[in-house]
């Protein structure tokens, strides 16, 4: 925390030196080695080009993967802006007419840029598209210079799917649906609770905003019980207010799932070791779904032998696709007030008060930390 302290410091400085105008603000991440290895600047707001979107920030939240980033745990390209979790009002767009958007909407975005055209774009794995360009995660370049939410605006290029949030859906719970949600909205893709012939269950390995996500979304999908596993208790708290069963990891009481019994587990803790405990859990034919071990320390302790005896389909999710953010925003408009969404995410902090936003983050009091830039 020593270098975003020393950043918090000069943030403060800048900020009373530029205030105003056509212009934007931006916290440019220069390395977690550097101090200050935040910066804030003022920078004049380009000329959009053709099929772009000037959006202002109304909310953004923290990611875990910033946390790590900022840390020094994850490289990333510098100097770039970080945050790709956001809720973006539209200032001016050069759109076609048709595209359904105007001044003054509030937008949710696709965390990706994508060409559209490629075999893999073509093939619905958007995420993975060839030319491939990420929100708070690509350096600035002269060609982009507002691509991260941390940022009073941001500049949505033309390939970049957007969706608008409906006017019930308040700023502070939507904005992690563009990374948090439509992750969780694609890994239960497919997933369906609902057998005439049998109690259905599955099982969630993590109990951060993934998981709670996960428990409402099985729970809607038609699953009778719905497990959350983590070792902190405390967190677990919130899951059964989301439709699902809290299990303290490693101890076992009357009501925890048995082997063999599960029809679906969702792995959101990024914890290799958990890996047999689910595989163990798994009924023949049931499916394993892996989410958090983006990460090199991921070799998991299962053999092919399992897998074959048992039937069991392992599936891969990484980020989602522009379907899946739509899904997202519905089950939210559907669901915010059937649970109690409000209560995951902060009150706001302003941008100028981003090294209190960490620390708060860092806590975990929250499921998420939300900034108002
Ligand atoms: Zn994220
Ligand atoms: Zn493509």
């Amino acid at each position: 925390m020593r270098y975003i302290r020393a950043s918090f410091v000069h943030l403060v400085r800048r900020l009373a030196m530029t205030q105003g105008g056509n212009t934007a603000r931006r916290l440019v991440f220069v390395g977690s080695h550097l101090e200050p290895c935040l910066i804030q600047e003022e920078f004049p707001i380009p000329k959009l080009k053709s099929g772009e979107i000037l959006g202002k920030f109304r909310m953004a939240t923290i990611c875990g993967s910033d946390l790590h980033t900022i840390s020094g745990r994850r490289k990333e390209a510098v100097p770039s802006i970080l945050g790709h979790e956001g809720i973006i009002e539209v200032i001016d767009h050069t759109r076609p007419t048709g595209a359904k958007m105007k001044k003054g909407d509030r937008l949710t975005f696709h965390v990706v840029n994508c060409c559209g055209e490629c075999e893999r774009c073509k093939d619905g794995l958007q995420q993975k598209c060839l030319s491939l360009f990420k929100y708070g995660h690509a350096p600035m370049t002269s060609d982009s210079q507002l691509n991260g939410c941390y940022a009073s605006h941001i500049i949505l290029h033309s390939g970049t799917h957007v969706s608008k949030i409906p006017d019930h859906v308040q700023d502070r719970i939507a904005s992690p649906v563009n990374c948090a949600l439509a992750t969780m909205v694609n890994a239960v893709s497919g997933l369906d609770g609902r057998n005439p012939h049998r109690e259905t269950s599955a099982v969630i390995q993590g109990c951060g905003l993934l998981g709670i996500y996960g428990c409402a979304l099985l729970h809607e999908a038609g699953f009778n019980k719905v497990f959350c596993s983590d070792i902190n208790p405390e967190r677990l708290a919130m899951v059964s207010k989301f439709g699902g069963i809290p299990l303290v990891a490693g101890q076992q009481d009357p009501s925890s799932p048995k082997d063999n019994s599960v029809d679906a587990v969702i792995e959101v803790c990024g914890i290799r070791s958990v890996i047999p405990e689910g595989i163990k859990l798994l009924r023949p034919g049931g499916v394993y779904v892996l989410v958090g071990m983006v990460h090199p320390d991921s070799k998991m302790d299962v053999t092919a032998e399992q897998i074959i005896r048992k039937c069991i389909t392992i599936k891969g999710i990484h980020n989602y696709g522009p379907q899946h953010l739509d899904d997202a925003v519905a089950f939210l408009s559907r669901t915010c007030s059937k649970y109690p969404h409000e209560e995951l995410i902060s009150p706001p902090y302003k941008l100028a008060d981003f090294f209190t936003a960490l620390q708060v983050s860092q806590k975990q009091t929250y499921y998420r930390v939300c900034v108002e830039p």
